[in-house]
Order: structure tokens, then sequence, then C-alpha cells
């Protein structure tokens, strides 16, 4: 039954009820003043009816009120007519009341269960991030307390520096980790949700110490791999490099000892790279900045490509800026390599490379442009993951191993920089990173010509 319906059906029972007391009212009027007319003093004898009748209904009242006040252990009043009507009006009202706050009773029961057996930690934030209500894993990773913690603001609560950030910054796009020191040491990732339109906010925590020590073995394990690789790969290279230049050698083991110290090359990059890569991941924040000086750096990197024999017609620098970056030179410099390779790499000899350096309000940029075989859409958001290579057979001709762009993007990050990516098959690429104003400072000497 709708709610419009069923208040239409309450109002017609209603004024049924007021119907009936009035015509019981004009009865007791009518049986007072025939009475009185037949004994004499009809003015009496209405009063004393009157009267009665409101004793009556007075005492009908007092019980209704009581029964009200008091439903839970009471029955309802014996009433018949206008006030049992009343009464049963009033039951239905309260059962339906009754059943739907058992309902919400039983919904928060099953709530509590379920989220008390949630392999993650959940909390529910206010409106003021004040804490409304957290399950049993977020009390016990959070250190929150049931009693006390509710309504104080989780900031105060959860004081990690990096969660304080993550929470002031206000985009909730991605989960923040935290370390937690203690007996033992453990990470936690935190992820804030809030659902549009709505001030709460539902806050998860997710005990994620294991998959970081798996990720950080990982980690060890490729850079101490390619570290005991690099003895004996420079101790053959040695051998080969001496076998090559021996002129007594013959004839037939030639051709076999130019491509094995082919191979030994590519594998001296590929473990270089790796090396590079790791040094990136495991080194902590950058420390040592130095004034980067973009356009020298960008100029020298023009220069190289054109002493290339293979390369597109066109390669153009346009410096719109001289400002220097802050930063570590070597990485920036990997940075901006890695981008002018696969450029001068992935476009044809008639084809062209625009490489531009400019500053707005948002900070600096440096755009790599091709007119060369671009990206397909569907490739682009895995380009920087490690190995990645579009065309796998085509990027090993061309010496790649696809550590390029995770290489730029974990240098990029390491200087609070972005990288976009735009591309249309068949119509060529563009990269860009974008550096924050702090990133940027003035030359400390007078700009020279870079084009
Ligand atoms: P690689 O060493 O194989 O070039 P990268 O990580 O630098 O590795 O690049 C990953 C993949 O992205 C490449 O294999 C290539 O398919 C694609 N790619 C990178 N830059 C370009 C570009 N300018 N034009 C077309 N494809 C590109």
């Amino acid at each position: 039954m709708s709610r419009e319906s069923s208040s239409r059906d309450q109002w017609s029972h209603l004024s049924g009820i007021v119907w009936q007391l009035a015509s019981r009212v004009g009865l007791v009027v009518g049986l007072s003043l025939l009475i009185g007319w037949i004994a004499g003093n009809m003015g009496w004898w209405l009063a004393l009816g009157l009267g009665t009748y409101l004793l009556l209904q007075l005492r009908n009242l007092w019980e209704l009120d009581r029964w009200v006040r008091f439903r839970s252990v009471l029955h309802p009043p014996d009433f018949s007519g206008p006030w049992g009507e009343l009464t049963a009006v009033i039951a239905r009202i309260y059962r339906r009341k009754q059943f739907h706050k058992q309902r919400v009773a039983n919904l928060l029961r099953e709530f509590r269960r379920l989220t008390s057996g949630m392999p993650d930690g959940a909390a529910l934030l206010g409106q003021h991030n004040e804490l409304l209500w957290f399950n049993q894993k977020a009390e016990r990773w959070l250190g929150l307390r049931r009693k006390r913690d509710v309504g104080i603001r989780i900031e105060n609560l959860v004081r990690y520096p990096a969660f304080v950030q993550y929470l002031e910054r206000g985009d909730f796009t991605h989960s923040v980790t935290v370390l937690q020191q203690g007996v033992q040491q453990h990470w936690l990732s935190i992820h804030l949700v809030q659902a549009e339109g709505s001030k709460q906010k539902l806050l998860i925590v997710r005990d994620v110490t294991h998959e970081i020590r798996i990720e950080a073995m990982r980690k060890d394990f490729v850079a101490n791999a390619s570290h005991e690789l690099r003895s004996p790969l420079t101790v053959i290279s040695g051998y080969l490099d001496a076998l090559a230049d021996d002129t007594e050698l013959e004839e037939t083991w030639k051709e076999p000892v130019r491509e094995m110290r082919r191979q030994s090359e590519r594998m001296r990059i590929l473990i270089d790279e790796l090396l590079q890569l790791s040094r990136l991941e495991n080194s902590g924040e950058l420390t040592d900045n130095q004034r980067v000086d973009v356009c020298g750096l960008l100029s020298l990197l023009r220069k190289d490509v054109l002493s290339l024999a293979r390369r597109p017609a066109e390669i153009n620098l346009q410096l719109d800026t001289d400002v220097c970056l802050s930063g570590a030179e070597t990485e920036l410099q990997s940075v901006f390599a890695n981008l002018i390779s696969n450029a001068v790499k992935y476009t044809p000899p008639e084809g062209r490379v625009d490489i531009r350096w400019w500053r707005d309000s948002e900070g600096a940029h440096l755009s790599v442009a091709d007119t060369g075989i671009g990206i397909a859409a569907e490739d682009l958001p895995r380009l920087t993951e490690r190995f990645y290579r579009v065309d796998a057979g085509r990027s090993r001709d061309l010496g790649g191993f696809g550590l390029g762009l995770a290489i730029v993007k974990h240098a990029l990050q390491r200087h609070d920089a972005t990288l976009t990516i735009d591309s249309e098959l068949g119509k060529g690429s563009k990269f860009t990173c974008h550096f924050p104003p702090e990133r940027i400072t003035a030359r400390a000497y007078p700009a020279v010509a870079g084009n």
C-alpha cells in the first residue's frame, strides 16, 4: 500500500470516529432534554447528562493516555465505539513503527556482523572528518578505542603525516600507504571513499605489509642479479674484444664473434637499465638537488641525435624559456634522452621530431613530438610498465627492452613531475613532462642560443 493511500485511509477513519462522537453527544443531549421535559427542569437534566458523558470520556482519555505512554508493557484498553476504533488506529501505527524499527535494527546487526568479519578495516567519518563508527580491524590497525574516540576528528587519531596530507589534499582517487611503527612494523594502505553528494566518508584500511615485503624482495632480487651478472659479462666482453682484434682469427669465427659482441653489448645495456631502474625505485626522496640546465642538456642531446646515421630528417629544438630545474642531473638527462631516443627510433627517416621547452603558470614543460608510427589508444595506459613493448619484435630490432619509459616515469615521480602521452596510430606521438613551479630555478648565467 502506498504511503499516500494509507494516510488517506487514516483520515477517513478519523473523520468516522469524530462523526460517531458527535452523534453520541447529540444522543445524550436529546435524551437529557426528553427526560427533563417529562420530569421538569430541563436545564438540570441536560447538565447532568452532559456532565456524566464528559466524565466517561475523561476516564477513557485517561486510560488511552496511560496505554500510549506504557504501551510496551500494557494491553490496549478494551473500549467500544469510537474510542475502540481510535485505540485500533494507534495500535496499528505503533505496530508499523515497531516493524520498521526491528527491520533497521536487524539490518544494522547484519551490517555489524559482516563488517566485523571483513578482511579490511572500515570506519565512517562525518562531515568534519569526525569518527562515527568503525569495525574491529580498523580498531586494531589504527589503534582506535570504541568509547573514547567516537566523535573525534580522524586527523587527531591517525597522525601519520602522509595520511594527514592526503586528507588535506582532498583527492581520494588513490590510497595512501603509511608505515606503522611498533613491536612489529606494518604497512597500512588507507583509502577514503566519498559518495557523490554525500558529506560522509568511508575509510578503508588494509594491511599491505606482505605485498610490500614481496615487492621489496623482487626489487632486491633484480638489483642483486643484475649486479652479479655485470662482472662475468665484463670478462666475456673483454675476451670477445680481444678475439675481434686478433688478426690471426680464422675467417669462419669472425661472424660468430661479431654476433657474440653485439649480444653481449645488448646484455650490458639491459643490465645497466635494470640497475638504473632499481636505483630509482629503491632510493628514497631526492635530497641532493642540483641546478640542471635544461637548455644546455637538450642542445647536447640534439647534437648527439644529429650525428646518428639513421635518424628522422628534421630534429627541431624550440627553447621558449631558459629556466633551469632543481633536481638530479643524471636522472633528468636519462628522462630527456629516453624520450628523444624513442622519438628517433620510432620515426621514419623522412619524419620530424620537435622538442620544446616552455614555462607557464602551472610550471615548466618539456614535450617531445614525432611524426612516427604512433601508438594505439589501448596500449597507452601500459606503456610505462617494465618490459612493456607495443611490438616486441620491432622494439628488440631497434635495441629496446621496454624499460625506457619505466625509468622515465620513476625519475619524473622523484621530481614531482608527471608524464602525459598523446598519440595516434600512424600519425605520431607526443610525450610531455610537466614539472611543478617549485622545481623551477632561474639560470645563474646568461643563456646561450640553443638552436
Ligand atoms: P623501448 O626500449 O622498447 O623503446 P620504452 O619503455 O622506451 O622501451 O617504450 C616502450 C614501448 O613504447 C616501445 O616498445 C614502443 O612500442 C612504444 N613507444 C615508446 N615511444 C614511442 C614513440 N615515440 N613512438 C611510438 N612508440 C613508442
